[in-house]
């Protein structure tokens, strides 16, 4: 497990940055990147602060399948039906800026492969 630190999103799950929220419930947050990608740039995060993807542990399982559940049903919303990419940045070689755990969903353009 990486060391856990504090990071800008613990500060917006405390509501210390505002950001436009998308979705929230006892577990997990969704808000708008600030730096969209694409039309639709939604974050997908845990409140419970896990580094990356690489420090998840088997009781974290349920709530990774949650997550994933939740880009779902916000790209359903977003009425992404022609597609959509998910993105998870593990590490510093895969560009992770955030070290807590986040996915990233993106659309409302057509995507490239592969990705840079
Ligand atoms: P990563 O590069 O996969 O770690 O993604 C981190 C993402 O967090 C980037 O797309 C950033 O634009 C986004 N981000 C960083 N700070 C904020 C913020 O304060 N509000 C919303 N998004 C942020």
């Amino acid at each position: 497990m990486s060391e856990i630190k504090e990071t800008v999103f613990s500060k917006i799950i405390r509501r210390e940055i505002p950001v436009d929220i998308i979705y929230e419930d006892d577990l997990a947050l969704a808000f708008k990147d600030i730096q969209p990608q694409a039309p639709v740039h939604i974050l997908v995060i845990p409140k419970k602060p896990i580094p990356k993807l690489a420090d998840v542990e088997p009781q974290d399982y349920t709530l990774v399948g949650h997550l994933l559940l939740i880009v779902r049903h916000i790209a359903k919303q977003a009425g992404l039906a022609s597609g959509y990419r998910v993105v998870i940045n593990n590490g510093s070689d895969a560009g992770q800026t955030v070290n807590h755990l986040h996915i990233h969903l993106l659309g409302g353009r057509q995507m490239k492969w592969p990705p840079g």
